[in-house]
């Protein structure tokens, strides 16, 4: 039996395929359009692409600030 959410199996990072023990340290969010629908899904990252994307969306969200 299979249970999607069953995060026992070893996860690698989504951005640089290596392999993540233990809970991964983020996720990234990607959004596909599909047709009238939007797919999203959270893939797992590593410590070091978590934090490479944790510090891309804050520096959109700030661009995003100043833009007003
Ligand atoms: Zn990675």
């Amino acid at each position: 039996m299979r249970d999607d959410d069953d995060d026992g199996d070893e996860l690698a990072c989504h951005a640089c395929g290596a392999t993540i023990e233990g809970e991964p340290a983020g996720r990234g969010i990607l959004v596909f359009p599909r047709g009238d629908d939007l797919y999203v899904d959270e893939p797992p990252l590593c410590s070091r692409c978590a934090l490479a994307v944790g510090m891309t969306a804050m520096a959109r969200w700030i661009e995003e600030e100043e833009e007003g």
